[in-house]
């Protein structure tokens, strides 16, 4: 029989097109700042993770270019072998001060650190329970666990608490329950319930991982994150995992706790031990990017003085805004098709601001999600706001 093995490719990307669920893929010709060059338009960026303008700051493009100068593009190995420089364990050492953990161990990215990690704290006999709007990666991770799995509703104590309970009654008896939560979610910008999450675990003898990628630099003392900003311990959140890819302007994951678990997940996690460790360049960007946060609190101050200011004014203007409590805005329109309309007549307008619908979040929920940045001017940010209202009105939302 002939067949051609292949065939599936073009047909599967055909379904997706025609579905409309293909990515468009847009490019930024030049630096990811406030105003930026998008396919060659100039726009004012409203979707990039950049929450503080750090991927530009001088200080970290100087650490970068110092480091490249001094130790060469690349590492050279994996970390275990050869790919461990100085510069990666002082950023490790910075780190797990700056979070006021006794370690910290760096990962390729946020991605790996969750695929690698999380496997290995829970298997055959545990438990792992799940936020059910828990990030994608965190879902990878937890398939590649032999644990069984559980799911609570979204940011709901009360049904976590409900699954920990009959968990209880489970034989043989679960010998570890691990229960993982965004710090901050993604597509809605509210923040975990953390304090209660701590408390319930500690109560069935769960361990807590959390996954901060965008709540660091946002919340906490001088952007340091969630536990920081809720003033837990780490004897009830044992896993901080975050990453450097968003407001600290760079790229790499992390996790932070114990001494014994970052030995554990270093010896553990086949995403750390099978793969090149980071170009030095990067650590030194990473380990600039911890210092401009603590001496320079003005970043974080004018993220959030920009959040109020734009959120008022959605909120004012007639925007269903959803219930974030945090730099990530939604403005929920409903339909697919009509957050799609939305973003386009933004680009007219020079904002760049992309839709999130079905399957991302659910089909009536369809979003514009806006990501605000410190390094928007007062002018800057009334723009936007002047373009949302304009676009919202053309498009009869307002
Ligand atoms: C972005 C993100 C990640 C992935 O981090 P990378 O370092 O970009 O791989 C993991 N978890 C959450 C919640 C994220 O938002």
């Amino acid at each position: 029989m002939s067949r051609d093995p292949v065939a599936f490719l073009s047909k599967e990307y055909a379904q997706l097109v025609q579905a409309n669920l293909d990515w468009r893929i847009h490019t930024l010709n030049g630096p990811s700042e406030p105003w930026c060059h998008v396919d060659g338009k100039k726009v004012l960026m409203f979707c990039s993770n950049n929450y503080l303008g750090l991927s530009t700051h001088p200080r970290l493009r100087a650490a970068a270019v110092e480091a490249v100068q001094r130790y060469g593009a690349g590492s050279g190995s994996v970390r275990p072998i050869a790919g461990t420089m100085d510069v990666h364990v002082e950023l490790e050492k910075r780190l797990a001060r700056f979070k006021g953990a006794e370690a910290s161990l760096v990962y390729q990215t946020g991605f790996a650190a969750n695929a690698g990690l999380i496997p290995q704290l829970a298997g055959e006999g545990d438990l792992i329970v799940s936020d059910e709007l828990n990030h994608g990666s965190i879902i990878d991770g937890v398939r590649l666990s032999k644990a069984d799995k559980a799911v609570y509703r979204h940011a709901d104590v009360d049904d976590l608490e409900r699954v920990l309970n009959s968990a209880e009654a489970h034989t043989p008896a679960y010998q570890k329950i691990l229960i993982i939560t965004d710090g901050v979610f993604s597509m809605d910008g509210d923040v975990a319930p953390l304090d209660r999450i701590a408390k319930v675990g500690k109560d069935h003898g769960a361990m807590v991982y959390v996954d901060d990628a965008h709540g660091e630099g946002v919340l906490g003392e001088a952007g340091r994150g969630i536990v920081s900003h809720f003033h837990l311990s780490r004897n009830v959140v044992q896993v901080e995992m975050g990453t450097f890819s968003k407001a600290f302007g760079v790229v790499g994951g992390h996790v932070s706790g114990s001494r014994d678990l970052v030995n554990f997940a270093l010896n553990k996690s086949r995403t750390w031990l099978l793969s090149g460790s980071h170009p030095p360049a990067v650590a030194a960007a990473c380990l600039a990017a911890i210092d401009v946060l603590e001496q320079e609190p003005e970043h974080v101050r004018r993220l959030w003085e920009n959040t109020r200011r734009f959120k008022k004014a959605m909120s004012d203007a007639g925007f269903n805004i959803g219930k974030s409590t945090t730099p990530i805005t939604p403005i929920i329109v409903g339909e697919s098709a009509k957050a799609k309309q939305l973003s386009d007549r933004l680009f007219e307008l020079q904002v760049f601001a992309l839709p999130i619908v079905f399957p991302m979040v659910a089909k009536d929920q369809a979003r514009i999600r806006t990501i605000m940045n410190a390094a928007m001017t007062e002018d800057e940010v009334g723009f936007a706001i002047d373009a949302f209202i304009r676009a919202g009105k053309d498009l009869r939302i307002l």
